[in-house]
């Protein structure tokens, strides 16, 4: 077992309960503010210290040498930079690597890299389990505890750091599909996107972020309007109300017709396209009426479309159709005129594959 420290940040100064002030939490304005009306610092102080933390990788205030000396032993005072372990990290045959790790509070949440050629991809989690219930889910057994913090998600993209230099690597694109839905957790993953996406720190490009949603309708109506222009994707499932909705439980709070309009009003950069991801259920979700009813679902919508089998896990119901009618499926969508890619399965033989994360 490796065990590595890695940045985590507890929400905001209030949270702590203790007047505790941590700055690696908060997006730059945000710790401008804070420094400026809490802590009597000129802004650009804030500047440097996220800086530090977020750029340099420096989570030890006694070592961020640009600040005084009196500064520094004051704000060791005042904030408080935490730290997470990572438990276990397991590595496939094929190079994926799957990093499950601890919260200050003792909860397991996991983050998964996944190289190919020139990209790294990097999955983040966003709540400990999920309560969104989806049937092929193995997170959604694990019911939900609650939410991550801006910090605890910036913070697995500091371990996926760490973990690719140690191979050479660098991660280039994140996306935010592991445990927990995204958009249930709105709030920190904003402040997430705009310490990620801030010049001052990793400065990510917003291409190289997709956001991915089981169909909270509210939170895509909110993401719309922050116009962060990253990438989005949404998992669909079913073109039908019906079978949608035993499937995927929030379809019943937004069903697949408002759902439906929030993507057809969703603020797209130029040539850029909606991923609709569909995990092929056999029986259930594979049909050739299917396909066509998909097609015909996403007609005038910039989409492009990602088919997954079923990774079934212990206790999953549904098992993935044959390859042969994986094909159908597919052929059927390129030929109405849809980008179509079936998605490699990997990191399945730990438990890192789509729908498979389970704090295992
Ligand atoms: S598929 Fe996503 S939204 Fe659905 S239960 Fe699993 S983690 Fe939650």
């Amino acid at each position: 077992m490796e065990e590595h420290e890695v940045l985590i940040m507890t929400e905001s100064l209030n949270e702590s309960g203790d007047g505790v002030f941590d700055p690696s939490a908060l997006p730059l304005e945000e710790l401008r503010t804070r420094c400026v009306s809490e802590l009597g610092l000129p802004k650009y102080r804030a500047d440097q210290i996220f800086a530090w933390i977020h750029r340099r990788g420096v989570t030890d205030i006694s070592k961020m040498t640009d600040l005084s000396k009196e500064l520094r032993e004051d704000l060791l005072q005042k904030a408080r930079i935490q730290t997470l372990k990572a438990e276990k990290i397991r590595k496939t045959s094929d190079g994926v690597t799957k990093a499950t790790v601890r919260t200050v509070d003792g909860h397991l949440v996991e983050t998964v890299i996944i190289p190919e050629g020139d990209k790294v991809t990097q999955c983040i989690s966003t709540q400990v389990g999920c309560r969104m219930g989806c049937g092929f889910c193995a997170t959604a057994q694990m019911g939900f505890t609650r939410n991550l913090t801006a910090g605890e998600i910036v913070g697995q993209v500091s371990l996926g750091r760490q973990l690719a230099e140690k191979t050479g690597q660098r991660i280039s694109n994140l996306v935010y599909m592991g445990m927990g839905e995204p958009l249930d957790n709105y709030e920190s993953v904003r402040d997430s996107l705009l310490i990620l996406l801030d010049p001052h720190g990793q400065d990510f490009s917003t291409r190289k972020i997709t956001v991915s949603t089981a169909g909270h309708v509210a939170g895509l109506q909110k993401l719309a309007e922050e116009s962060f222009q990253i990438n989005l994707a949404v998992s669909i499932n079913s073109p039908t109300q019906e079978v949608r909705a035993r499937l995927m439980p929030i379809a019943r709070r937004w069903p697949l017709s408002e759902l439906m309009q929030a993507l057809r009003i969703f603020p797209l950069q130029k040539r850029r396209r909606i991923t609709v991801e569909y995990v092929l259920l056999s029986g259930i979700n594979d049909s050739l009426e299917d396909a066509r009813n998909l097609a015909r679902l996403f007609r005038g919508i910039p989409s492009k479309i990602n088919l997954i089998r079923i990774n079934p896990f212990s206790g999953c119901p549904y098992m993935p159709p044959s390859m042969e009618e994986t094909e159908r499926f597919q052929d059927s969508l390129r030929r109405a005129g849809y980008t179509v890619f079936l998605r490699k399965s990997r990191g399945a033989e730990i438990q890192a594959g789509c729908g498979q994360l389970a704090s295992g």
